[in-house]
């Protein structure tokens, strides 16, 4: 079920130097359970898929690392808050969806109501959680398949 984007959005970074704008948020968010995620979250990401993310202020804090070949992490270098990674795959890269957004940053765009539509990767998804309700599961060869098949969108 399409749930109807948020047109624009304001995140900040735990110290605020980093202010980014967030267009067309998708309010349905994705939990990963991938060996990545657990590493560098110590726990699932939880990851807003957008069209496009501009950072309005403190450009010259934010810092890259890339964990995998397909994405880049971008980070507040002075107080570490993961802001949103931008996928480098030109096959995974729709125009719809280039960035994923941490869902934690945008309270602004009232982040509690948010559903959490999918949880991929879960083959990997350690014992020790998991998430109430219902919705899909995709296995990580299935994410990517899913991922595939998202960027074909125009
Ligand atoms: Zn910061
Ligand atoms: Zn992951």
């Amino acid at each position: 079920m399409p749930v109807e984007r948020i047109p624009k959005a304001a995140a900040k970074c735990a110290c605020h130097g980093v202010v980014l704008e967030i267009s067309g948020l998708d309010p349905g968010f994705t939990a990963c359970h991938c060996d990545t995620c657990q590493f560098m979250h110590s726990g699932p990401g939880f990851g807003a898929r957008c069209n496009d993310v501009k950072v309005v202020q403190g450009a010259e804090l934010v810092k890259k690392y890339k964990p995998a070949a397909w994405a880049t992490w971008h980070f507040c270098g002075k107080c570490g808050t993961r802001l949103h990674y931008k996928f480098e795959n030109e096959a995974w890269k729709s125009q719809q969806d280039r960035y994923v957004v941490s869902v934690g940053l945008l309270y602004e765009a009232g982040v509690k109501k948010f559903k959490m539509a999918n949880e991929v990767s879960y083959d990997e998804k350690p014992g020790y959680y998991c998430f109430a309700g219902h919705r899909p599961k995709l296995t990580t060869s299935e994410t990517y398949v899913q991922y595939a098949l998202d960027s074909q969108k125009p």
